[in-house]
């Protein structure tokens, strides 16, 4: 038994999660704790709503809402989403907590105490209309490059070229549309990464264990052109963690707050004081996760993310941890994933193409979209979701693999034998055989789960079921029972204790399907078959059980093309 800390990326505040976003993060790191929860491990697996930045104050304008309170709503319709998809988080918190403000704000207070944090004089456009410095997307004005009238400060939206908000002619602020606009000196905290360069590489070159999707990407910020730069880590905005505070070492910061990306991994470990207050536990309950002095120092780290997280959580965070010269604990490996791909396109929030989980969870139950999710993980490169895909997935894995043995077993049972276990008959050949087939399958399957290989270990757990249907082939039951009715009893009570066994190890995967099979053979406490012998034999004669509902319904032609042509656009 281990301790072991997980996250995954938290996900944006500005509305409902496309399946590419899922399952780059959540879905595989709950797959993990469920799957160590299992093995009998102590897990703590949090995740947050990353609330704050520019894009949560402009979807809250656009639902013509306050920010906080459009933030409480998405965080809350986030939550029911995950709660939907079986997501077993310990805490699923918000980054605008009072704990984050807290530890964000202390954080930085150790960081500039340690020569970390400078203070920098910048030139910026100020509106005296809106009384405050404005970001340089808050800014729009004439594209100097092709004329557009509606450019951004920091982009043109039509000909895609990167501006400055001095180079717009004509600017004027994009939340009053005032020209009264002018250039004043103003400051801003910058986070001094370039001094941590060193320590950083050494630090990524100890990870020798780790994927090279993530460590190429590290290397590739620190080196480059002219390797790690210092970041500014404020902006003028309101909804945010202020940056002038009591206690701050500096001054000037007024109406500024923490950038988004400073503040929203510090929430991964705030995350953890928010759970226990909300358990009605003391500080020393959640330190025990996060700090090495504090009991720590046993517990295994590991973050779940897309590719594009992989920079802020193997070098910005860590430097904010690190250069606190605190004894917070460090992350021990980073699992990262490719991008997931939408029918020949991109999933896309902003453009909303895709599936949501809110359109998946109203078409079809959480077990067939997690299977499909992770059975085909963007691990080796970037995957692709077409309907098609999925649809041969679901019938031939879930149906015809799994959902039918669950059923022939259990209903053959019934009809030639009543609705218990049978007695009767003793094992053979075949039998032996098959608990060698499924002892192998399963030291495969543990091994990739515990390497985080999620194709490899779907399919690991795939060839298992299979292992039964053959085995329920060969031994034929209904053919036995009419020379040898004792033989048919002991194939068909092997076969039985198949079901407890794939529930157990299934539910990682298929949580919902898998309580049902357990149900159904009233065995609900079922453990981790460390003793495979004894699990093959859970059921015994004489025991109860009852034929489950249809544990997977196929997926028509007529349902795959009704939903291809509902997907096919963009959401509302
Ligand atoms: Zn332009």
């Amino acid at each position: 038994m281990a301790r072991h800390l997980i996250t995954s990326a938290i996900p944006y505040i500005n509305g409902v999660k496309h399946l590419g976003n899922l399952v780059g993060s959540q879905l595989p790191a709950d797959l993990y704790a469920r799957y160590l929860r299992a093995r009998g491990n102590e897990v703590m697996y949090f995740c947050a709503t990353d609330e704050h930045g520019t894009p949560a104050e402009l979807a809250a304008a656009k639902a013509g809402k306050p920010v906080a309170e459009y933030c409480a709503e998405m965080h809350a319709l986030q939550e029911r989403l995950s709660a939907g998809f079986r997501l077993s988080f310990d805490h699923f918190g918000r980054s605008s907590s009072p704990q984050n403000h807290a530890l964000t704000q202390h954080l930085a207070v150790r960081l500039f105490e340690a020569g970390l944090i400078e203070v920098v004089s910048e030139r910026q456009v100020y509106s005296k209309a809106d009384r405050r410095f404005l970001p340089d997307r808050y800014i729009e004005g004439t594209c100097p490059n092709c004329g557009y009238e509606r450019a951004r400060g920091d982009q043109c939206e039509n000909c895609t070229k990167q501006l400055d908000p001095t180079d717009l002619i004509d600017p004027r602020s994009a939340i009053s549309g005032s020209t009264d606009l002018e250039i004043r000196e103003t400051k801003h905290l910058y986070l001094r990464q370039s001094l941590m360069r060193d320590q950083l590489r050494a630090w990524i070159d100890s990870k020798t264990d780790w994927p090279v999707l993530t460590t190429s990407i590290a290397r590739k910020w620190l080196d480059d052109g002219e390797g790690l730069q210092d970041r500014g880590i404020t902006r003028d905005l309101d909804w945010g963690i202020p940056a002038q505070f009591p206690g701050a070492p500096w001054s000037g910061m007024e109406g500024k707050v923490f950038y988004v990306w400073f503040d929203a991994p510090i929430e991964y470990i705030a995350c953890a004081a928010e759970w226990a207050e909300a358990q009605g536990l003391d500080a020393a309950a959640w330190q025990r996760w996060w700090r090495t002095d504090k009991g720590a120092g046993d517990v295994r780290y590991t973050q779940f993310m897309g590719k594009d997280n992989v920079p802020f959580h193997t070098l910005s965070f860590p430097a904010t941890i690190l250069g606190s010269g605190e004894p917070w604990k460090l992350v021990d490996y980073i699992k990262s994933f490719n991008y997931l791909n939408y029918d020949g396109g991109q999933f896309s929030t902003s453009q909303g193409r895709g599936v949501f989980m809110d359109d998946a969870l109203d078409i079809l139950p959480a077990d067939y979209w997690r299977w499909w999710l992770l059975s085909h993980a963007p691990e080796g490169g970037d995957a692709e979701f077409t309907w098609e895909n999925f649809q041969v997935s679901v019938n031939k894995d879930l149906a015809d693999v799994l959902g039918n043995f669950v059923s022939r077993v259990t209903k053959f049972c019934r009809a030639k034998f009543g609705l218990s276990v049978p007695g009767g008959g003793t094992p053979g050949a075949r039998e032996a055989a098959l608990g060698k087939e499924i002892a192998d399958k399963l030291r495969l399957y543990e091994g990739h789960m515990e390497a985080i290989e999620i194709r490899k270990a779907a399919a690991a757990l795939r060839a298992i079921w299979v292992a039964g249907n053959e085995y329920l082939q060969d031994a034929a039951p209904w053919a036995s029972f009419k020379e040898d009715p004792d033989r048919a009893a002991m194939q068909i009570r092997t076969a039985l204790n198949l079901i407890p066994l794939y529930a157990v190890l299934s539910a990682p995967f298929i949580p919902d399907a898998a309580a049902t099979m357990l149900g159904a053979m009233n065995c609900p406490g079922a453990g981790w078959p460390d003793d495979l012998s004894t699990a093959l034999a859970r059921l015994r004669p004489g025991d109860g059980f009852t034929v489950p509902e249809m544990l997977f319904a196929k997926i028509t032609d007529e349902m795959r093309e009704d939903w291809q042509a509902r997907f096919s656009g963009t959401r509302g």
